[in-house]
């Protein structure tokens, strides 16, 4: 049997694990007769993967006038390990800086399906264009800012950022869907950005709060709330436009 890894925390407190650094930590192997479950939709989220390189390699190159370099893509059912530490199926999907890997739970689609009723190409895509965003921030520096920021500043304050942190990873990626729709490599039929916004609803952090607790934390907020991740996602699908990705200084955000 496998143990599952570290989490004695409420579950839903993070859709991922961008901000939870756990060097060093102990790896164990995962179950290997798992892995050739929901082949689907791997290779689904594969290829969102693929596109979101494709995407933010040629905005890197024309726009920042910098390298971008894919992550490694990992997907895994129920739980893995990372260098960021272990993961259960409460963990959802998430990237791990250290070794740069998108790590995607394929039993976290179901969930959004079943306990979200959130179904449809986009929904699941966001999950991982979201994921590839967290790697374009640890390129840009964005990461290392927000590493700075750990222990200095007061835990109120740092979950302000990392909302900022979030927000911005859904603003990235709303910009794959529109770029990628641009570049021909997706073709978004009717009803797909409407399950795309109802995922980043239903994936708030007042969203999750309220159903897991019955009534909202805002200091406690990590990903921002329902309207916010769904005002992000859609600017950057609207836009396109990385300059406009900067949450960090947006004034409705302080
Ligand atoms: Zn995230």
């Amino acid at each position: 049997m496998v143990i599952a890894l570290l989490l004695g925390q409420n579950p839903l407190e993070f859709l991922d694990m961008a901000n939870s650094v756990v060097p060093g930590q102990e790896t164990e192997v995962y179950d290997p007769a798992r892995a050739t479950e929901n082949e689907d939709l791997k290779v689904f989220s594969l290829g969102v993967f693929n596109s979101a390189n494709e995407v933010w390699s040629t905005i890197f190159e024309e726009q920042l006038n910098k390298e971008y370099r894919n992550p490694v893509f990992v997907t895994f059912t129920d739980q893995t390990v990372s260098q960021c530490g272990g993961a259960s199926a409460e963990t959802g999907p998430f990237y791990c800086q250290l070794d740069e890997k998108v790590y995607i739970d394929l039993s976290f689609f179901h969930l959004l399906k079943q306990r979200f009723n959130v179904s449809g190409d986009l929904a699941m895509a966001y999950v991982t264009a979201h994921e590839v965003g967290h790697h374009v921030q640890k390129l840009l520096g964005t990461l290392d800012k927000m590493n700075h920021y750990r222990g200095r500043i007061s835990e109120t304050d740092y979950n302000k950022l990392n909302v900022k942190l979030e927000l911005q990873a859904d603003f990235y990626a709303g910009l794959w869907a529109h770029q990628a729709q641009k570049m021909g490599i997706i073709l978004l039929e009717p009803g797909d950005l409407e399950s795309a916004i109802r995922a980043a609803e239903a994936i708030g952090d007042d969203h999750l709060q309220k159903e897991a607790q019955g009534y909202t934390v805002p200091d406690t907020f990590t990903h921002g709330t329902s309207a916010q991740r769904m005002y992000w996602f859609n600017k950057g699908y609207q836009t396109g436009d990385v300059r406009l990705s900067d949450t960090f200084n947006d004034p409705s955000l302080n």
